[in-house]
């Protein structure tokens, strides 16, 4: 699995830890394991001015998530009301699960 180094998956929701977006969170939209990066739902967004395409692109302005890095977020825990770190939970049958390690609440669904 090629983003079995990151506990993060899509449909996760996170927090900043680091940057202009510090303690923001949001939804990851996209994991881009070979870049080490996440796009999350509006975070990190960068303005972009478009030219002109016709009728149907008058132009402007267009607002855009831009990737950021892994390492600059953290699995944030709804029970726990904050960024924390995820351990892996093995059940009796093999199933593994991803878990808060301060709560033991289970993130998302493997
Ligand atoms: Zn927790």
């Amino acid at each position: 699995m090629a983003s079995a180094k990151y506990k993060i998956k899509k449909n996760d929701t996170v927090m900043v830890v680091t940057g202009r977006d510090r303690g923001k969170t949001g939804k990851v939209m996209r994991v881009l394991p070979e870049r080490g990066r996440v796009v999350v739902e509006r975070l990190n967004i960068v303005k972009r001015h478009s030219k002109p395409r016709g009728a149907q692109s008058p132009g402007g302005i267009v607002e855009k998530e831009a990737p950021i890095a892994i390492s600059n977020v953290m699995i944030f825990c709804d029970r726990c009301n904050a960024p924390v770190r995820v351990g892996v939970k093995v059940a009796d049958d093999g199933a593994k699960s991803r878990v808060c390690r301060r709560c033991g609440e289970v993130i998302g669904n493997d």
